[in-house]
C-alpha cells in the first residue's frame, strides 16, 4: 500500500485517510499540541509510541468488549504504507456515535473545574470535599460532545446521550465505558500507575454492531499518574503534556499568540515521559 490515498481529515495531530469503501489508515504525528494549538516544535517518535500503545490496548481489551458482544476496529498495523510504518492504524470505516465516551476514576482537570462550582459533573453528582485527585467512591461516566475540529467538548447529561442514540445503546455505552474503564485501570495499577480517567469514542458496524474505535488509552486521551506519587490536593505528575504545559506557562506564553519552539531539554523529557509510560504499561522496551 502506498500513502498516495485521499486525505478524508487532518486533526491536529492525526492525519484520516481513505483507504478504500470500508476501510481508514489514521496516521499520527509527532505533531503535539497544547491549549488547543499545535506547537511548532515535534516530539521524536510520539506518533509511532502512541500508535503502538493504542494497538496494545486493543488486544487487552477484547474479551472486555466481547463480553458486550462487541469489537474494535483495528484491522492492521503491519499492512500500512512504508513512510508511515509504527504510526499508522488501518480500521474499519464506522459510522461513528456524537459522543465522546469518558470514564473517571479519579476528579481532575475539567471535572474538579464543575465540581468546585456546581458538587457534581453535569447530572453526576458526587459527594462534598473533593479534590483535585481525589478517587471516586467509584468510576463514573461523564460523557461530552464530540466538538468539530478546533471547538471544546463540551459535558453533558446521560439524557443528551439518550436523546442523540436512543435508550438501549446509551446504556450499553455507558456500561461497556465502564468495563473498559475498570479493566484499563486494574492493567494500569499492575504497571504502578493510576489511570484517573480517560475517553473513548464508538462507532457502529455495517451490522450494527457496536465498535470501539479512534486511538484508545494513550496519553493524548487519557490521564496517567505514577501511584507511588499520587496525593490528591494539587495537580499530579502524568506521562501526558502536563510536563509541556507547565513549561508553556513558565515560559509567559499568552496562550493566543503563535506557541513557541521548546527547548530541546524539554523535547527529550516529554519524549522520554511518552516512551516511559509505554514501556512501564506494556512492560516492553520501545524500539
Ligand atoms: P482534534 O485535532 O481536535 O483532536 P479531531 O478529534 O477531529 O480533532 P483526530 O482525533 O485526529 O482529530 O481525528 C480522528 C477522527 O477520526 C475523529 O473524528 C474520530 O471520531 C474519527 N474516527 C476514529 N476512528 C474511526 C473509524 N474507525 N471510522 C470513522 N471515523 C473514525
Ligand atoms: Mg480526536
Amino acid at each position: 500500500m502506498s500513502l498516495d490515498l485521499p486525505l478524508v481529515a487532518r486533526g491536529k495531530v492525526r492525519e484520516i485517510y481513505d483507504a478504500g469503501s470500508d476501510r481508514l489508515l489514521l496516521v499520527a504525528s509527532d505533531r503535539i499540541s497544547a491549549y488547543d494549538h499545535v506547537l511548532p516544535t515535534p516530539i521524536p517518535d510520539k506518533g509511532r509510541v502512541l500508535t503502538q500503545l493504542s494497538v496494545w490496548w486493543f488486544e487487552q481489551l477484547t474479551p472486555v468488549l466481547s463480553s458486550f458482544g462487541a469489537t474494535h476496529h483495528l484491522v492492521s498495523a503491519s499492512d500500512v504504507p512504508a513512510e508511515v510504518a509504527g504510526r499508522a492504524m488501518l480500521v474499519r470505516r464506522l459510522e461513528m456515535l456524537p459522543v465522546e465516551c469518558v470514564a473517571r476514576g479519579y476528579l481532575s482537570g475539567s471535572g474538579t473545574v464543575e465540581y468546585t462550582r456546581t458538587g457534581s459533573i453535569r447530572d453526576v453528582v458526587l459527594p462534598a470535599g473533593l479534590v483535585e485527585g481525589s478517587k471516586l467512591p467509584a468510576p463514573v461516566f461523564t460523557p461530552s460532545t464530540k466538538a468539530e475540529i478546533g471547538e471544546h467538548d463540551e459535558a453533558i447529561d446521560f439524557s443528551a446521550v439518550v436523546a442523540a442514540v436512543g435508550a438501549p445503546r446509551a446504556d450499553e455505552l455507558r456500561d461497556l465505558t465502564l468495563a473498559l474503564y475498570a479493566r484499563a485501570a486494574e492493567i494500569a495499577a499492575g504497571a504502578g500507575l493510576v489511570l484517573a480517567d480517560t475517553k473513548f469514542e464508538f462507532g457502529v458496524s455495517p451490522d450494527g454492531g457496536l465498535v470501539l474505535g479512534d486511538e484508545v488509552l494513550t496519553p493524548d486521551s487519557s490521564r496517567f499518574w505514577p501511584a507511588a506519587t499520587w496525593s490528591p490536593g494539587s495537580v499530579q505528575p502524568s506521562y501526558d503534556k502536563q510536563y509541556v504545559r507547565d513549561w508553556l506557562t513558565s515560559s509567559g506564553w499568552d496562550r493566543v499568540s503563535p506557541p513557541p519552539e521548546l527547548p530541546s531539554d524539554v523535547v527529550e523529557a516529554t519524549r522520554e515521559r511518552y516512551v516511559t509510560a509505554y514501556e512501564r504499561l506494556t512492560g516492553e522496551r520501545f524500539v
